[in-house]
């Protein structure tokens, strides 16, 4: 699905979004989990781009669902990895790493698979790093949910790339702090991100926004909630609840007085307790 000329969303990726951008060559943003590379390059080959010309896979962070296909995708194009070094140092050192490690070697485990280290090089970029494409891409060093997860600025579109920042499931939260995450430097970071201007924000996880982003995005710094999958959970139910409501609505008050449009944005209402 193409955003806006040059920046594509690519459908069907099971894991995290996977976006690529479009310029002399081609960048890609994550993979999601093992098993997506053909699919990655079925639809650039479908909007008529060569995957010869695919330059680097920018990992947000060392989750199988973000950089499960990169190395197929290395094996298959010219393309390098670019990660921030501070996920590189978990992936080696701390427990953690060694966990994803291990399940790189377990086949029940496909899908966890470690798809990069310690087999292929990394470039290693960092915050304030610009991206030559489509005009610079700068990075953004936004920790938390990982120790080097990144979001990334597409200045000139003033389109942000969250990472594992900020989700959009199933409404604009920090995302869910694992085993390694930080809280504190989490809430940092969604500061940090809502000190920007931007008119899109695209994330790894959840639909995308097109309206009154910096408001949210500072909203959302103001009063920090985390994914938990309780909270989404009763999020859900809440929804469907207000979807029931307003079919019975429907059925019951006539055509002229009935307000199609339910309440539906959740932002701005009072912060749920995790
Ligand atoms: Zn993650």
């Amino acid at each position: 699905m193409e955003i806006t000329t040059g920046v594509h969303a690519i459908d069907d990726i099971y894991g995290a979004q996977t976006y690529l951008l479009i310029d002399d060559t081609l960048t890609l943003i994550d993979t999601g989990y093992d098993g997506n590379a053909q699919k990655i390059l079925d639809y650039i080959t479908a909007i008529g781009e060569n995957p010869n010309n695919l330059s680097r896979i920018i990992a947000t962070h060392y989750h199988p669902d973000h950089v499960g296909s990169a190395r197929q995708l290395v094996q298959q194009t010219p393309a390098t990895v670019l990660i921030h070094p501070a996920e590189v140092r978990r992936v080696s050192n701390d427990r953690y790493g060694v966990a994803i490690r291990m399940h790189s070697m377990g086949r029940l485990f496909r899908k966890w698979r470690s798809p990069l280290l310690p087999t292929t090089a990394c470039e290693f970029i960092e915050e304030g790093d610009i991206i030559p494409c489509l005009g610079g891409l700068q990075v953004i060093y936004t920790p938390g949910h990982s120790p080097g997860n990144i979001s990334l600025y597409l200045t000139k579109y003033k389109i942000l790339f969250t990472g594992d920042a900020i989700v959009n499931t199933p409404r604009l939260l920090l995302a869910y702090l694992p085993l390694g995450g930080d809280r504190s430097q989490s809430i940092l970071s969604a500061k940090k991100l809502a000190e920007l201007d931007p008119e899109i924000c695209l994330f790894s996880h959840g639909q995308p926004l097109f309206a009154d982003v910096p408001a949210r995005l500072r909203y959302l710094a103001d009063n920090p909630i985390h994914f938990t999958v309780r909270l989404y959970v009763k999020e859900r139910m809440a929804q469907r609840r207000e979807r029931l409501f307003s079919h019975k609505q429907r059925k019951t008050i006539p055509a002229y007085t009935f307000n199609p449009e339910p309440v539906t944005d959740p932002v701005f209402t009072t912060p749920h307790s995790q």
